[in-house]
């Protein structure tokens, strides 16, 4: 990101917290709050037990269920699912987290993305997002628009309403002929075996429609009940967008199925005739637990000084900020939670203050701290300084 991006960035933030006012200092949100923190407390100590349930539920529901050990397995299992052609794809972390769309154009697959921003993203050339729920949000309207004239090649003005109009019309072109739709999720319920998918423009619904419709999900979205997950959304709505619900909250929970003629059971009436879950591990299991109680929203990096002071560089993936730094060591590994931004935090907190469940962001940097540093692997300033107090006896 660049100067002009991060300040563009704090704008649009700004804008998310004065809409958020009011919202937030309620006492149904404090409710709320209150329940979703312990449902996500439990479901991380009970990860493994949910794990074996949702796998028993989705496949008594009719979904191929599968558990991928890492980026490369999720990756494959969705790969060797297609049928060749182009793959429609909305928003989500997981999805970047694996690195799905590089995977798929390296395997000569088309991969369109469905969401505004990441279609906007996508259109650029530019591979990381500014906010999990806002992925543009550090790109003026005028660049936006000169974007979409540039590589869309339409005459537009700078009016948001024509920019989106141009754009919606060019993914519904290019996802006329997909077959299948590859979709994240944001809460799983793992007693009922379904997935719950919360979002404002429509496109999931439209992917959940297709042939065939590919869940993909880290193993820390299991709680136990439908009624868990959809708390677990209202909450992430709230903090993310700053309005009481999503305009869509999508459940999935098996194909489209219908028993009207002679009670005989025939899949595909409006709705996939198949759907696949993909569980990802991929280092959770050996994540410090805390790190897992997030539900996603972003809050954190909205009011991180660090984070509006450098963008998106502080951050790993789709998890940007301090918290994604963290998990980049389970994702990856502890050299590229340095990379990304392990001695950049202030250990301020402020991000724990704005966490709607309290996951404790700080102590865990000072923690893959001590490690780091316990394993060599110290910021590159400090280890200049370190090496001018050996060589010379001052760090000067
Ligand atoms: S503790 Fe670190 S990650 Fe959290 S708000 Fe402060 S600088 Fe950002």
């Amino acid at each position: 990101m660049n100067d002009d991006e991060i300040r563009q960035m704090r704008i649009s933030f700004n804008k998310l917290d004065e809409r958020r006012t009011g919202l937030l200092d309620t006492p149904e949100l404090d409710g709320l709050r209150d329940r979703v923190a312990g449902i996500r407390k439990l479901a991380v100590e009970k990860t493994e037990e949910l794990l074996s349930e949702a796998q028993r539920r989705f496949r008594d529901n009719g979904v191929e269920f599968h558990l991928a050990e890492d980026s490369d397995e999720a990756c494959r299992i969705i790969h060797e699912s297609l049928d060749g052609g182009p793959v429609a794809k909305s928003k989500s972390n997981t999805l970047s987290e694996i690195g799905l769309s590089d995977y798929l154009r390296k395997k000569g697959v088309k991969v369109i993305e469905t969401d505004l921003g990441d279609r906007i993203l996508q259109l650029a050339g530019i591979k990381k997002p500014a906010h999990p729920v806002g992925p543009a949000l550090h790109l003026g309207v005028s660049e936006i628009a000169e974007i979409v004239r540039d590589k869309l090649g339409v005459d537009i003005s700078d009016d948001p309403y024509e920019i989106m109009a141009a754009v919606r019309e060019d993914i519904l072109s290019k996802i006329e002929s997909c077959t299948t739709g590859v979709t994240g999720a944001n809460s799983v319920a793992a007693h009922d075996g379904a997935a719950v998918i919360v979002h404002n423009e429509g496109n999931v619904g439209r992917l959940s429609l297709m042939d065939t419709h590919i869940l993909v999900f880290g193993i820390d979205k299991f709680v136990p009940e439908i009624e868990d997950a959809v708390s677990v959304v209202k909450l992430e709505t709230a903090y993310a967008t700053g309005t009481g619900v999503p305009s869509y909250i999508n459940v999935i929970s098996g194909p489209s199925k219908t028993a009207d003629i002679e009670k005989m059971l025939l899949r595909g009436m409006y709705g996939a005739s198949r759907v696949i879950a993909v569980a990802v591990d991929n280092g959770r299991s050996s994540a410090y637990p805390e790190a897992l109680l997030c539900i996603g929203c972003g809050s954190c990096i909205v009011s991180c000084p660090v984070y509006n002071a450098v963008g998106n560089r502080f951050g790993y993936r789709g998890y940007l900020g301090g918290r994604g730094v963290v998990m980049s060591s389970f994702l990856a590994d502890r050299e590229t939670a340095v990379e990304s931004g392990l001695y950049m935090c202030t250990l301020c907190g402020l991000c724990t203050e704005k966490c709607p469940v309290g996951t404790p962001t700080a102590s865990l940097m000072e923690r893959l701290r001590g490690e780091c540093n316990a394993a060599g692997l110290y910021h590159r300033s400090h280890l200049r300084v370190a090496e001018r107090i050996k060589r010379r006896g001052s760090p000067l």
